[in-house]
């Protein structure tokens, strides 16, 4: 007997293929199970959808290629995890096969059945399984009243969990009580935890590992990020896999692993950028993680209305024998969705108000502690040309180099040669390097317009800071009498692997008294020792084209703030520094008050009468080409051929425009912003767009397009 498997592989987004692709197998293959087919001259892996005893339409035996060879010794991706990658495959408007096949390790596709079976074996040995015991203790303290109370709302929350905390009130805590609870629902549970960056979390992770290697055995936690080699990858991937893993933490990509027994996801820092992916499906990790969330719990609910429907007594679903309570109890069977921040996204502040999302706060810091005190810095006052402010320098008496490098006499800059933006002087070995494309030349001995010799640093980096930091401290010494140290912490002093944790060990361990840094040194780092933080250049997001640059703001002050004074003995004396042109702006009132909701009510105020996200939804058309003209005329082209398609009228279609860097590696780059009320009418004309936009390629106006891209609930406008 034969079967018809139609098959999903990875197809570029355009390529024009169809979803999936019918092969021929002897066996019935369930779906979800990992196979390897011929595509082209190539083998390659693909993912099972369906398995028919009849072919399709017009195929026969000899139009059809075998399956060559399943991978037998693992189980097939469930159903829950393939309705996940079509929703995100349908919502971000790319192909099945692209969003499933990056969702799976690359090394899957390079190893034999045998090797395999190797690996496999190599983690049955690692982990041990079963019940983890509930608790609820604080590594040895009680949890405060607001923690209690949040693990509280926790345990009968049925939608998605907004846990607003202020920086320091204890969130990890949260989350660390929320997994050994749903550990503890059932022998098979597993627990995603999502932060934007896991480099800049090694706390988080250590923490973890702590409380549950000693529960659930020295395999239980692993982590899922783009840093890890593809032989980790595939190590974690397994376990999650295969349900040895317990504990999940990683970064974006994590949410479309595979999970069989997925009770909890938590989104820490859920307000993060970093969470939309940026290329290929440009997806948002946080809103999947809330389809996901649904998904789960749903599927849970009809295998028990199935345990309930059938003839024996009902079984408990959760797998520890109790009986099931009548209704919706804590021990209804689901998966939990916990976003976490002190500064949430206007959307999910908004989903929180309109009651789709439930709002827990925990307003106070751990240990009592009051938040820094805001000191606004007004620049207007401040001698000409300051850096810092003298009384910012004075408060501390207890970010590259100046970036562009400039001729005085004919006005030349250090302007990259192939992006449209300048390169940066790094002082240290004396060169400019484009922070865009990498373009890197030894820094010219003259201007290379004029000859001139006197060319300089304009602007202001890290670097110049740290050593005029340096120099005005040069006199004030520590406690042992030696002089103060001032150290620096941005993209280009963590380049090197392991040069980022050496500088995060020293900042610990207080051998650095002054940091400077870019916003990375702002993030989630439990510095206990900071007293001060100051924002020396901030102005910039108050005023930006990108409407939601303030919200940015915002974010970043507040994150910076709660880096200081986390030492409860200490955060009385604790102070943010701001410095700012614009003392008045109503931004700063907020933020003196460490009053988010404030700052969301008047940011949500202005996008309700803009139609901006939240309330109204946004896709970017964006278009990469050998000229700008070109770039553009595909977009325009593109809007041209959208008149008439089904939902044209709800959207409204924008001119074609150059993105803020306009070239980068030398390729010229334009979008068009499309607009909608509704997020449905806004789905259904860009999947009626797609199949146009691959036409209006091939038309004389996209000669020159290198590649197009939509991206749905872009960040970036
Ligand atoms: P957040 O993630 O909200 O910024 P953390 O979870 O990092 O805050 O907690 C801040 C600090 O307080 C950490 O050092 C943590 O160990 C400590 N902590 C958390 N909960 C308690 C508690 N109930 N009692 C004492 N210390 C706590
Ligand atoms: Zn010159
Ligand atoms: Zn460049």
């Amino acid at each position: 007997m034969a079967f018809w498997p139609s098959i999903v592989v990875a197809t570029p987004a355009h390529s024009g293929v169809g979803a999936t692709l019918t092969y021929r197998s002897e066996l019935s293959l369930a779906p979800g199970t990992l196979v390897r087919v011929p595509l082209g001259a190539r083998e390659v892996l693909g993912v099972v959808w369906d398995c028919p005893a009849t072919p399709p339409d017009g195929l026969t035996e000899a139009k059809t290629k075998p399956v060559t060879g399943v991978l037998d010794g693992l189980p097939p991706l469930n159903d829950r995890w393939r309705q996940l990658v079509k929703f995100a495959a349908q919502y971000y408007q790319r192909s099945l096969g692209e969003v499933a096949l990056a969702a799976l390790p690359p090394q899957l596709r390079d190893l034999s059945n045998v090797q395999l079976a190797r690996r496999l074996k190599r983690r049955t040995t690692a982990g041990v399984d079963g019940p983890v015991p509930a608790g609820d203790v604080a590594e040895g303290h009680d949890l405060s009243d607001e923690q209690r109370q949040a693990l509280q709302a926790l345990a009968t929350a049925q939608a998605p969990v907004l846990l607003f905390g202020a920086t320091g009130s204890g969130k990890t805590e949260v989350y660390l009580q929320a997994t050994q609870r749903a550990l503890a629902s059932h022998a098979d549970a597993q627990v995603l935890v999502m932060v934007p960056e896991i480099n800049l979390t090694p706390q988080l992770e250590a923490r973890f590992r702590e409380r549950f290697e000693p529960l659930c055995g020295a395999g239980a936690v692993v982590c899922l990020h783009s840093g890890m080699t593809p032989a980790q990858r595939l190590s974690s991937w397994l376990a999650a896999h295969t349900g040895q893993a317990r504990i999940v933490l990683g970064t974006r990509m994590a949410v479309l692993a595979s999970l069989p027994g997925l009770r909890l996801i938590v989104v820490d820092e859920e307000h993060d950028p970093s969470y939309k992916s940026q290329e290929g499906a440009r997806y948002s990790a946080r809103d999947l993680a809330v389809y996901r969330g649904k998904v789960e719990t749903e599927a849970l609910a009809a295998e028990v209305a199935l345990l309930h429907a059938g003839p024996h007594p009902p079984s408990t679903g959760s797998g520890q024998g109790k009986p099931l309570p009548e209704g919706e109890g804590v021990n209804t069977p689901r998966c939990q969705v916990v976003l976490g921040s002190a500064t949430p996204s206007l959307e999910s502040w908004h989903a929180a108000d309109q009651g789709r999302y439930l709002r827990l706060a925990m307003p106070a810091r751990i240990g009592g502690g009051a938040l820094p005190r805001l000191r606004l810095v007004d620049m207007n006052h401040q001698p000409k040309g300051a850096v810092l402010a003298p009384p910012l320098i004075a408060a501390m008496a207890e970010r590259g180099y100046a970036p562009v490098l400039a001729c005085h006499d004919c006005g030349w800059k250090s302007a990259c040669p192939h992006c449209s933006a300048y390169r940066v002087f790094h002082k240290l070995d004396r060169t400019l390097r484009c922070h865009h494309c990498g373009f890197t030349e030894r820094v010219p001995r003259a201007c290379p317009d004029c000859g001139n010799l006197d060319i300089a640093p304009v602007g202001r980096g890290t670097e110049q800071v740290e050593e005029q930091l340096a120099a005005l401290l040069a006199d004030v010494k520590r406690p042992d009498g030696a002089p103060a140290r001032v150290a620096r912490m941005d993209a280009d002093s963590t380049r090197l692997k392991g040069s980022l944790e050496v500088q995060l060990a020293t900042m610990h361990s207080g051998e650095v008294d002054v940091l400077v840094g870019t916003q990375m040194i702002a993030k989630g780092h439990d510095f206990r020792r900071i007293t001060l933080v100051a924002s020396i250049n901030a102005d910039s997001g108050l005023f930006a084209s990108d409407y939601r640059a303030p919200e940015r703001l915002f974010a970043l002050l507040m994150q910076a703030a709660g880096r200081a004074g986390r030492d409860a003995s200490q955060s009385a004396a604790s102070e943010m520094w701001v410095q700012t042109w614009y003392p008045q702006h109503p931004l700063f009132a907020s933020l003196k008050q460490h009053d988010f909701p404030a700052f969301a009510l008047t940011q949500l105020a202005e996008r309700l009468s803009a139609g901006m996200p939240p309330y109204g939804h946004q896709a970017l058309l964006r278009a990469d080409a050998r000229t700008q003209h070109a770039a553009q005329a595909y977009l325009n082209a593109a809007a041209q051929a959208a008149v008439g398609l089904p939902h044209f009228e709800d959207v409204t279609l924008y001119p074609a425009v150059p993105l803020t860097i306009q070239r980068v590696a030398n390729v010229e780059r334009a979008q068009l912003l499309v607009e909608a009320a509704s997020r449905g009418a806004l789905q259904r004309f860009l999947s009626a767009w797609q199949p146009v936009l691959l036409q209006t390629r091939s038309l004389p106006e996209a000669r020159g397009l290198v590649r197009f891209a939509v991206d749905v609930d872009p960040l970036v406008i």
